[in-house]
């Protein structure tokens, strides 16, 4: 990414789970850290599986990270605790509330870089908002493909198994700490159990 304007400017990486979007994440933020730019990196209070502090990719790498309350306007910590970063890190965009929308689009006007990370899509193959009204707002948007575990095609989207099975429609969009597990899939192995 370049400056083509004096101002900030909002990045999305976005894609299915296991495509790559922290780790990809991450090399954005090493490659601004090499260059002598300031970081601030957030990450939403619902995600404790790397610790409360800390970006992790499934691939090990990880980044300090503030945690932000991801209900509600909680999301506007993150314009509070700034401290003139120039380089400002979302990571899973899509567990805050429409908010970060705001929150994006003022960080890029005050000047920042705003570099958002988060699945676009449910398990049920939807647009997951926020991060829909992210890509529409941003100026830049990355959308990386996983590789779909039952037939080696690319894949766009996340399946969750409950039980060994599909899971169903009607359940929650998210659920933490449950005993389910996810693979991704492309669009013909995509399974939402609607029986
Ligand atoms: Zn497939």
């Amino acid at each position: 990414m370049h400056a083509i304007t004096n101002s900030g400017w909002v990045e999305v990486i976005t894609g299915s789970m296991f495509s790559g979007k922290t780790e990809e994440l991450l090399r954005r933020l090493r490659r601004a850290e090499i260059a002598g730019q300031s970081v601030a990196a957030f990450t939403p209070a619902i995600d404790d599986r790397f610790g409360q502090e800390t970006l992790g990719s499934h691939a090990g790498s990880s980044w300090q990270a503030t945690v932000v309350d991801n209900d509600g306007a909680g999301v506007w910590d993150v314009v509070d605790v700034l401290d003139g970063e120039e380089v400002v890190a979302i990571d899973e965009a899509n567990f805050f509330d429409p908010p970060l929308v705001d929150v994006a689009q003022e960080l890029a006007s005050a000047g920042r870089r705003v570099i958002v990370s988060g699945l676009d899509q449910t398990y049920r193959g939807d647009p997951y908002e926020p991060v829909p009204q992210l890509i529409a707002t941003a100026e830049y948007v990355d959308k990386l493909q996983a590789i779909c575990t039952i037939c080696g095609e690319p894949a766009t989207r996340t399946q969750r198994i409950v039980d060994g099975q599909p899971a169903h429609v009607d359940e929650p969009t998210t659920i933490v700490g449950a005993d389910e597990s996810y693979e991704a899939r492309c669009r013909n192995c995509h399974v939402v159990r609607t029986e």
